[in-house]
């Protein structure tokens, strides 16, 4: 069954999500978050003829999940986009939804609001054809994805599904892997004296130094580990560091902040333990160096067997739509995949062309934007029997 994709419907729904401001309050203290744009996309899903529910961990950080009821027995499959952007800064018409050469210009109409349409669009394609599926097809339009995603993280706790795409953009790609991310603070802890008396202050600041240096070390030698095929080396960089409160007294403390980000395969626990034995190895050297580690956030890596169905059945679909076999790739990022893996859920992401994530001038290209909609269609049709 060859389905038809509604391009029309994709750009005006396209065009109203970009022009409904999205931002993240979380990345931007000025963004309204996502309580429009969830009701916009409720609503549209309701004309669909969905069932859908609405989900608000935290007052206007809603989610939306509209559900096409299968008539029972199929694998069920989750079509994943965030509503959510970061902030517009400098950017000239970030609202407009301009088009020009088959591009879609505005924030958040790449990262990832062309996905989004493209899972509506398919959706209703489905709905137009009448099609018959066994499994539930599921729209997860989610919040906050670019801060702590919130959005997937409560979804997950409402629906079971089989399988997941994650429409985040690839340039129609499919990735089966992307790194995950860890932030730590690591803290010196030094003596406050007078800045005379050298005898009785503890500098936390050079000693901090001493830490960076053996930190600069670890981060060489993460290159020179084997790196994942398709996501590249493991890499951590020293990104905000803190001591000190004047120019006259010992620092009492000092506080950096560490990103760290992994490779599938590492473990929050070994990365934690190479930080510890940097530690150790200070205050072992010299008694007055003392420090500790807090992990700030965890976010794991992600892969994913190609083997399963979910990537399997989408790797037919996308050939027979886009007339040649799309890549398996990885990704350097870190997207909502590697929740919905944690929780059971056989997930990969594939999603449109386009640029400008998070810069200046961001676009999607409507015609892959289409064919994403037909790739979706046409997985759940064969997925969702
Ligand atoms: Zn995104």
């Amino acid at each position: 069954m060859k389905i038809a994709i509604d391009r029309d419907y994709l750009r005006d729904t396209l065009a109203d999500l970009v022009r409904i401001n999205s931002i993240n309050p979380g990345i931007a203290p000025t963004g309204p978050g996502e309580a429009e744009i969830a009701a916009y996309v409720a609503d549209a899903l309701h004309k669909l003829k969905l069932e859908v529910a609405t989900h608000e961990p935290e007052p206007g950080r809603t989610s939306v999940v509209g559900t096409l009821k299968g008539s029972g027995g199929g694998r069920s499959l989750m079509l994943n986009a965030h509503v959510d952007t970061v902030g517009v800064d400098d950017m000239l018409d970030p609202f407009s939804a301009t088009v020009r050469d088959g591009k879609l210009y505005g924030r958040g109409a790449y990262d990832m609001k062309g996905s989004l349409a493209a899972c509506m669009t398919a959706v209703k394609a489905l709905v137009d054809a009448g099609a018959s599926l066994a499994g539930d097809v599921l729209v997860a339009a989610v919040a906050d994805e670019e801060d702590f995603s919130l959005g997937t993280a409560e979804v997950i706790k409402h629906y079971q599904v089989d399988g997941a795409i994650v429409t985040e953009p690839t340039e129609l790609d499919i990735c089966i892997a992307h790194k995950g991310f860890m932030h730590l603070e690591v803290e010196t802890i030094g003596r406050a004296a007078h800045g005379s008396s050298f005898d009785e202050g503890i500098d936390a600041n050079m000693r901090m130094g001493r830490f960076l240096a053996e930190l600069d070390k670890l981060e060489q030698d993460l290159r020179t580990r084997k790196e994942h095929p398709l996501t590249g080396p493991p890499s951590l960089h020293a990104a905000v560091l803190k001591g000190g409160t004047g120019k006259s007294t010992y620092a009492a403390s000092c506080k950096l902040q560490i990103e760290r980000r992994t490779i599938p395969g590492e473990t929050e626990k070994q990365v934690v333990d190479e930080i510890q034995a940097i530690i150790d190895r200070l205050a072992a050297a010299d008694p007055t160096f003392k420090a500790a580690q807090k992990t700030l956030i965890v976010r794991h890596p992600f892969e994913v067997d190609p083997k399963l169905p979910v990537v399997q059945v989408l790797q037919q679909a996308a050939t027979e739509v886009l007339g040649k076999q799309p890549r398996l790739v990885g990704d350097s990022g870190w997207m909502d995949t590697a929740l919905l893996a944690a929780a059971g859920v056989e997930t990969v992401a594939m999603g449109p062309v386009g640029a400008g994530a998070h810069s200046k001038e961001e676009w999607v290209d409507l015609l892959s934007a289409a064919k994403m909609a037909q790739v979706l269609a046409q997985v759940a049709l064969i997925y969702c029997q």
